[in-house]
């Protein structure tokens, strides 16, 4: 922690108030506006962060608009701050390096996990998508800092920037488009697990591909066996392993842009898969009530719960898909159940699990409990970093 704050003038200071900077002492990188005790500083400033005494907490990105005001970026002075977010994404890089295996395809910079708060990099092989979620991350400063040296890092084909038009709103930043912003290049296909998958910049939800489940996708292939179910198969991330172990394969979803894209990587593969085009929660009814079975079922919904406010309703959703996969499996069966709401905690699925198990009269045990891949960094102390969980059960 600076001892002076008075080694960086230039930088406007904001009080925060006695909770605001316990949240920081504990680890954490946010302030909320209603812990500002003054707001003054312009959109997106590199701004100095001091207690209710003016005893500095270090430096923070300001955001004149988002209820998150404040994310730290430093506890010790910053004065050029292009330099540090070069590092920080030069860290980033090397963190990659080290721990991804099997794939040409990962996330290299996930916000706040890698200190960089407001900034997501996808590597796609030879293509980069970037997201930019906050005031500071837009300036013109950051922004040619950031390409710079993802540019000098991997000589990417083509780097897409992919806009959430409801976060520039939220940040008060001016729409943009999404699409390429730099070389020529945005369909490419990319590498993992020793299975190919197509890949278009232009194209997808999210950012185009689940890179997060990459590693639960490799679990997967370790249990699956017999007929198998891929339900949500979005491009047939899952499905494309189970295809490696199972027997039968079918996916299920009720987007048929993604299932032209799955069945495209089936084709990639020489996979040979069922896509069924479906309301999963339909599907499964019917299915449960004719009676079908299955060795191997993959859940992996969308976010059902966007706020804390639909928590409940989010977890009756959980417990009616998971309840009819267990009535669905033979004896020995696998089933991989995943949530992406940060909202649910890993204690509340699993007490949902158990909910359907007992419901369903099966007996469930537990072989692994995963969530995201090692390429989208947990930060201790910020809980928000922490999003995915995937259950991988036998059902007896
Ligand atoms: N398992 C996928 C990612 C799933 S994302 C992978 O590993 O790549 C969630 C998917 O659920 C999306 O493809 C979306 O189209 C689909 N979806 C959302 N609501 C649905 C519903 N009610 N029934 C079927 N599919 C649905």
């Amino acid at each position: 922690m600076p001892k002076n704050s008075s080694h960086t003038p230039e930088h406007p200071s904001i009080r925060v108030s006695r909770r605001g900077a316990n949240r920081l002492r504990e680890g954490h990188v946010w302030v909320y506006r209603s812990d500002l005790l003054d707001d003054k500083a312009a959109p997106g400033a590199l701004v100095r962060v001091t207690d209710e005494r003016g005893k500095p907490l270090g430096m923070a990105l300001y955001s004149s608009s988002s209820q998150i005001a404040i994310r730290m970026i430093s506890s010790n002075p910053v004065h050029d701050l292009a330099a540090l977010l070069r590092r920080r994404i030069a860290d980033a890089v090397s963190y990659r390096e080290k721990l991804v295996r099997n794939t040409d395809s990962y996330r290299v910079i996930f916000s706040e996990a890698d200190f960089l708060p407001g900034l997501i990099v996808d590597r796609y092989n030879d293509i980069l998508s970037l997201q930019i979620l906050t005031q500071a991350m837009d300036s013109e400063d950051a922004r040619h800092a950031i390409l710079s040296e993802v540019v000098e890092q991997f000589h990417p084909a083509g780097i897409a920037e992919r806009v959430d038009a409801r976060v520039r709103e939220l940040e008060s930043l001016p729409p943009r488009n999404s699409g390429l912003i730099e070389g020529e290049k945005s369909r490419t296909t990319i590498n993992m697990n020793g299975l190919r998958f197509h890949y278009d910049a232009a194209e997808g939800q999210k950012t185009g591909a689940f890179l997060d489940q990459r590693e639960n996708y490799a679990a997967t292939m370790g249990y699956a066996h017999g007929e198998a179910l891929d339900v949500f198969c979005y491009q047939g991330g899952f499905a494309l392993h189970l295809a490696n172990s199972c027997s039968r394969v079918t996916g299920v979803d009720s987007s048929r842009p993604a299932l032209e894209i799955a069945d495209q990587n089936a084709t990639l593969n020489g996979r040979d898969i069922e896509w069924i085009e479906a309301n999963a929660f339909d599907l499964l009814k019917d299915y449960a009530s004719a009676g079908r079975q299955y060795d191997t079922i993959v859940l992996d919904p969308p976010a059902f719960a966007k706020s804390k406010r639909n928590l409940e309703t989010a977890l009756r959703g959980y417990k009616e898909l998971n309840l009819r996969a267990m009535k669905m499996l033979r004896p020995g069966g696998v089933l991989v159940t995943c949530s992406c709401s940060y909202h649910v905690s890993e204690a509340e699925f699993l007490a949902m699990i158990a909910g359907a198990a007992a419901d369903s009269h099966r007996q469930a045990r537990i072989i692994e409990k995963r969530g995201q891949a090692m390429d989208h960094p947990i930060l201790a102390t910020v809980p928000e970093t922490a999003y995915l969980k995937c259950v991988i059960l036998t059902v007896s």
